[in-house]
């Protein structure tokens, strides 16, 4: 019954059919007013567990939540689906602060949302003594443990805040980390009583997972975000300098990259993270200091450049990507030199020599994650406690690895044989010039220029020897040494291929585009999207999410009803938004003589759109136009929006009926396209117009294209 009424919030506030695994469990658990404990990945739909059961308790449910800065998000994508919230924290002054917790007593508002912190403020327990809170429901509760990688002080206040309640509110406690440990601490020292447990799938199926060794790096990130320079993705980097070098490389790439790390202001984080929230800059380069909280839902790339410290961090880092459940990349770009740092940031902590033993086994189990020749979501899901996982997943690098193998022995057997002639006591440097024959000072002195390895690879540069001992290192061939001057020493693995010439390769995976239905009407929705988003300053997916988008394109509702069948379309968001949706739907299907199909439910599947036969959109637009309306009068009277006829001429000159472009185009702007089209080419609009005066819009730079073709 309960369960029903749960059932019904979801379908007219959010707009989904059902509930995911686990969520149901967890919210049947609450309803009946047992405490719980939910361990669930990152990505899986937490936040639904809490605040659907909270609009159907009696009373207001207090969320404990670590990041201030994300509060607003989090009240905000609330409030836009018509669910009453708010927050309280130490951004605001007193009198709004007061004025909160006043509507909060007076009922007004259904959730809460604090920073721990505020548990200990002497004027918070005074100002809600009257309030009656059904829940509290703690979010990463992992924060609470000193085991778990996110510890914070203030979360060990919530048990004794809970206490002097006068009233025991249900506590629900949500965390992605599954260890022993942190379990312990968790169900104790949030005093949870006889609480429920879940642990809900950790897989995320739309991850593709990978782990690329030995590669150079910089080069493997600059391809990969040109290649899908429309995509949304997180470049963690380990350290400030690095995330500096990357953002840099990016942006002499011509890309349109941001950057988070914790050297910049607090204005600077802010406005960085805003341009990556709103699909200014697509890609952000950040440290882990990022993403705490972060539920942008349309990341569809998250690129590790470096080790992370252990699979909880890496895992939840990676979650970022795929929220909305479409394909998304989760990439791990593996260097040995890298665990020498994770250890010197091991030894630079205050823990006690007990914790960092413990830090050291976990950061092995990350590197046991870069060189399993199996399955990598195996790996994962079996690190996080999971039973009877498949051997294969088919959806990460090790299942479908389908990487040319370049033979590299002879290559491998000339470095092997310098590094014992200079008896294993050097760096890839100096084992690189010798063996390219540099006449540098030290190898001259030395007198390495008589040894017979001694520009045998002549051939290459020193880069490019240094990028195969790389290789060589992932690989296990060779061992660096740890210390500040590592030197490199041959492996176990290296003997075979001295003494019987056993065989050396290097993969070299093949380019990978992510591959998302291409789709013009979506591209159109992406843009009301954006509108509505400035307008209301509220991030892009906080408005509908690009799954929705990508199913309205594909269904194309053309009313209310229709719209509301879409999946993550709820009953306020259909008021707000519906019709500008479904006017650019509607224009778009006259366009392209679209009939619509029949919306599925979750059982049918959709046909192919059909098309009908009556006189071309385009060719009833052109007619109007040369009697002489303009283009806004066309709008008008056939109720079809301006772009739409504005695209309708552009396709009458590209299937070369003449029509006069000139008199749309400005000559001082058709200069400055021109010059764009010259300098970014002509594949994809949206650069061109990133890269023009914000007043240049779509219609004349196609024009312009259209002029040229
Ligand atoms: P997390 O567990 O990381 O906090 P969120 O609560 O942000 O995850 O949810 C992740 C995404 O899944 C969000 O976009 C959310 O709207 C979506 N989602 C949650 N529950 C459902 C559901 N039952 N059906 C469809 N989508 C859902």
């Amino acid at each position: 019954m309960m369960l029903e009424k749960a059932l019904d919030i979801l379908k007219k506030y959010y707009g989904y059919d059902s509930f995911r695994k686990g969520q149901e469990n967890i919210i049947t658990s609450i309803l009946e007013q047992q405490d719980t404990f939910a361990i669930m990945p990152t990505g899986a739909g937490k936040s639904v567990c809490y605040q659907v059961p909270a609009l159907l308790l009696d009373g207001v449910t207090l969320v404990i939540s670590p990041l201030i800065s994300l509060m607003k998000d989090q009240v905000d994508a609330l409030e836009d689906i018509g669910i009453p919230a708010t927050f309280i924290n130490s951004s605001l002054s007193v009198s709004e602060t007061k004025k909160r917790i006043y509507d909060v007593n007076q009922g007004r508002y259904k959730l809460l949302y604090i920073a721990p912190e505020r548990l200990e403020a002497p004027d918070f327990n005074h100002l809600i003594t009257n309030l009656h809170i059904a829940m509290v429901a703690v979010d990463e509760a992992h924060c609470v443990s000193q085991w778990g990688h996110d510890f914070r002080p203030s979360y060990r206040h919530i048990a004794s805040f809970i206490k002097q309640l006068p009233q025991k509110p249900i506590i629900a406690a949500f965390t992605a980390t599954a260890t022993e440990e942190v379990k312990k601490d968790i169900i104790s020292l949030l005093k949870l009583h006889q609480p429920n447990t879940f642990v809900t799938g950790f897989n995320r199926e739309n991850l593709f997972f990978s782990v690329v060794r030995g590669e150079d790096r910089r080069k493997y990130v600059i391809d990969y975000a040109r290649n899908n320079r429309d995509q949304v993705g997180i470049i963690y980097a380990a350290t400030r300098k690095e995330v500096e070098n990357i953002y840099k490389d990016l942006k002499q790439a011509g890309l349109n990259p941001t950057k988070y790390h914790a050297g910049l202001s607090t204005k600077e984080r802010k406005q960085n993270q805003d341009a990556f929230l709103f699909d200014d800059n697509p890609i952000i380069v950040a440290t882990n200091a990022f993403g705490m909280g972060i539920d942008k839902s349309n990341v569809r790339y998250v690129i590790h450049y470096n080790l992370p410290k252990n699979m909880e961090a890496y895992y939840q880092e990676a979650g970022r990507a795929g929220r909305d459940g479409e394909p998304s990349d989760c990439i791990l770009l593996f260097a040995p030199q890298d665990i020498q740092l994770q250890k010197y940031m091991i030894e630079q902590t205050l823990l006690s020599p007990e914790r960092k033993k413990n830090e050291y086994a976990k950061l092995q189990e990350m590197v046991d994650y870069c060189y399993t020749p199996n399955c990598l979501r195996k790996y994962i899901l079996e690190y996080f406690g999971e039973e009877n996982v498949p051997d294969a997943c088919n959806y990460c690098s090790t299942c479908t690895d389908d990487s040319e193998l370049i033979d590299i022995t002879e290559d491998a057997q000339k470095i092997f044989s310098c590094i014992l002639r200079l008896k294993e006591r050097y760096g890839s440097t100096m084992i690189a010039q010798v063996l390219m024959g540099s006449k540098n000072k030290k190898v001259l002195e030395f007198g390495f220029n008589r040894l017979s390895t001694y520009g045998i690879m002549k051939e290459y540069t020193e880069k490019e020897i240094k990028d195969i001992i790389n290789i060589l290192v992932a690989d296990r061939y060779l061992r660096l040494t740890e210390g500040q001057y590592p030197v490199l020493r041959i492996d176990e693995k290296a003997i075979p291929v001295l003494k019987n010439g056993e065989m050396v390769y290097q993969r070299v995976q093949k380019k990978k585009e992510i591959l998302l239905e291409d789709n013009n009407l979506f591209e159109l929705l992406r843009d009301i999207r954006k509108n509505i988003s400035i307008e209301e300053n509220l991030p892009p997916y906080i408005i509908f999410s690009d799954q929705t988008l990508r199913d309205m394109s594909k269904f194309c509702p053309t009313n209310s009803d229709e719209l509301l069948r879409i999946k993550g379309v709820g009953e306020n968001k259909l008021q707000k938004y519906g019709e500008l949706f479904l006017e650019e739907i509607r224009a778009y299907m006259e366009e392209k003589g679209i009939n619509p199909d029949p919306i599925p439910t979750e059982e049918t599947s959709t046909s192919k759109k059909k098309s009908t036969d009556k006189t071309p959109s385009h060719l009833v637009t052109l007619e109007l136009y040369q009697t002489g309306l303009s283009l806004k009068e066309i709008a008008q009277q056939r109720e079809i929006s301006l772009t739409t006829i504005q695209n309708h001429i552009i396709q009458c000159a590209n299937e070369g009926i003449t029509v006069d472009l000139d008199s749309f185009i400005s000559q001082q702007y058709e200069e400055m396209i021109l010059m764009a089209i010259n300098e970014i080419g002509s594949d994809k609009l949206k650069p061109l117009k990133e890269s023009l005066p914000e007043e240049i819009d779509y219609f004349t730079i196609k024009a312009v294209l259209a002029k040229y073709k």
